[in-house]
């Protein structure tokens, strides 16, 4: 496996500042135990202009994550070594990166846990290729912008808008009143716009960190601010729950 993955990546030792920065669509450290999983992801992502570096234990992920500086990191959550959700909170003390968690069905408590921890999102197995890469992207928009330092007030996403600096909201060009309350989850929710943020991030963010585990609120003022701002409320286009997780606001 060394020798495979040795001539695999023979031109990728540059870190994300090499020659090939210009054209490449950025750095993805893979950690992932799996042979299959990690060929798909390998050739997926190359097909795609990413380059590639691969870790097959955790402890092996912490170690190319320093040496690399990867751009962004894909983390399985069953490793042989170190547990995912550990990897995961080990990076974040360091590195801003963004990682995206692979998991696998009956992993929902690591999946949540992991996020809590410090990763940004996640993809369930089996997914789809395009899932997976749309999810890539958001997070890649989100590092160049921090690079860029700009910050944009005002966020679209379909027929939604939100302008941060004046607090006005509207849907399909129609203004929106919204309470105080609705306001800031609605915020919360469109500057993650395509990121998913769990119960607790979401509580944390509009009642503050006491009612973490209330999560009967969030469902009550999703329910209004789908009625406000959703076409049809009772299939959400933009305001779509991830289940047992958290919400999403949906990136076409
Ligand atoms: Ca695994």
């Amino acid at each position: 496996m060394l020798a495979q993955r040795g001539s695999k990546q023979a031109g990728l030792a540059f870190g994300s500042a090499g020659p090939f920065a210009a054209t490449c669509a950025g750095l993805v450290l893979i950690v992932e135990d799996e042979r299959p999983m990690q060929a798909l992801l390998q050739s997926v992502l190359a097909d795609h202009g990413y380059r590639t570096v691969l870790a097959t234990h955790g402890a092996e992920g912490l170690t190319q994550a320093s040496a690399h500086n990867p751009d962004l990191v894909l983390l399985d959550l069953g490793l042989p070594d170190i547990d995912g959700v550990e990897v995961a909170g080990r990076l974040r003390e360091w590195m801003e990166v963004p990682i995206v968690i692979i998991s696998a069905r009956g992993q929902e408590g690591d999946k949540i846990a992991a996020l809590d921890a410090g990763a940004n999102d996640y993809v369930t197995k089996p997914f789809a290729a395009g899932e997976l890469l749309a999810r890539i992207r958001v997070w890649m928009r989100q590092v160049s912008r921090a690079d860029g330092d700009s910050v944009d007030p005002i966020v679209e996403v379909g027929n939604l808008r939100i302008d941060l600096a004046n607090r006005h909201v509207t849907a399909a060009g129609r203004p929106v009143h919204l309470t105080p309350t609705e306001y800031k989850l609605f915020a919360t929710l469109m500057r993650s716009a395509g990121r998913v943020i769990t119960h607790r991030q979401l509580l944390e963010a509009t009642w503050g960190p006491d009612y973490a585990g209330e999560t009967q609120y969030i469902r009550v003022f999703m329910g209004q601010l789908r009625r406000k701002l959703e076409d049809t409320p009772a299939r959400p286009r933009y305001l779509v729950t991830e289940p047992g997780v958290g919400y999403r606001v949906r990136v076409e």
